[in-house]
């Protein structure tokens, strides 16, 4: 289902009959807030890099300094965004549905600045910091942000030693075991899955969609670009999740879906 004017009713409706929805996201969702998705996020300084390269354990060993500025640079672009409606949509959403939960990809924290309570980081935050060799934490208010965009030496781990890196899943590492089995374990009993600004390359997560399908639940695509995942999905909501998220919400309100 593609259109629109079609596809965000029946998604409306979808949601309504769920007693347990997931809402699955990616770089996407924050794209609308000015934070560029992994395939854009390589500018300026970092243009010349394949962010691919950037995040990664190996990387960070060959060029510390480099992929910390790379970051705190990241992290600057998510202090200074303000989360768009569409994530103030999945707040309202919260309170229409029995049961919501947030699965995310992304490590800029923005669900759960704008008041999401039940947010599962599949890839770490950029708000915290561990150890390179010990995975010692570091307190995040003792991490360097530099005033420009530019290189950065990391801090060294109190404890050992080791260099300090953000507390994110580089490319090649393991997923948070915890978070990551309740995720499936939600993606396998929802009853609608909104899968919200991913692109479905990046493994593991992209099975949640195929996981939640395969076992019965609706699967909705918010995404402005047709991707790995929409021939999966039931219904898609081609466009920005700033727009369709409330254009859901309003629809589910105002009992559009009758
Ligand atoms: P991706 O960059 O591979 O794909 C982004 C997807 O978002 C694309 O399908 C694109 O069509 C879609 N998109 C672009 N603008 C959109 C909009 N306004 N509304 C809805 N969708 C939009 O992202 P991914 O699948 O999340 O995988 C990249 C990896 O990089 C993930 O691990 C992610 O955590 C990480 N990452 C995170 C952030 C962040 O935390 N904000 C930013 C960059 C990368």
């Amino acid at each position: 289902m593609n259109s629109d004017g079609v596809a965000i009713p029946a998604a409306a409706r979808a949601l309504r009959a769920a007693p347990r929805v997931v809402v699955a996201t990616g770089a996407g969702m924050s794209q609308d807030s000015g934070i560029p998705t992994f395939r854009d996020a390589a500018r300026g300084l970092w243009a010349r890099y394949d962010p691919e390269e950037l995040a990664t354990e190996a990387a960070f060993r060959r060029h510390p300094a480099r992929v910390f500025g790379w970051y705190a640079w990241r992290r600057r672009l998510v202090h200074a965004a303000t989360p768009h409606a569409g994530y103030h949509a999945l707040v309202a959403l919260e309170g229409l549905v029995p049961e919501l939960a947030i699965v995310t990809q992304n490590v800029d924290g923005l669900h759960t600045r704008v008041g999401s309570r039940r947010v599962l980081e599949l890839h770490g935050s950029l708000e915290r910091f561990s150890c390179l060799d010990a995975r010692h934490p570091f307190p995040a208010e003792r991490a360097p942000e530099p005033a420009a965009d530019t290189e950065c030496e990391p801090p060294r781990c109190e404890q050992c030693g080791s260099p300090v890196r953000p507390d994110v899943v580089w490319f090649g590492e393991m997923l948070p075991e915890r978070v990551t089995a309740e995720a499936w374990a939600l993606a396998a009993s929802c009853r609608a899955m909104l899968v919200v600004g991913t692109s479905g390359l990046v493994q593991p997560a992209a099975q949640l969609p195929l996981i939640a399908r395969e076992a019965g639940a609706t699967v909705i695509e918010v995404n402005p670009d047709p991707t790995e995942l929409s021939d999966a999905a039931h219904i898609v909501c081609r466009g920005r999740a700033g727009a369709v998220l409330p254009a859901l919400v309003a629809a589910l309100t105002q009992g559009a879906t009758q």
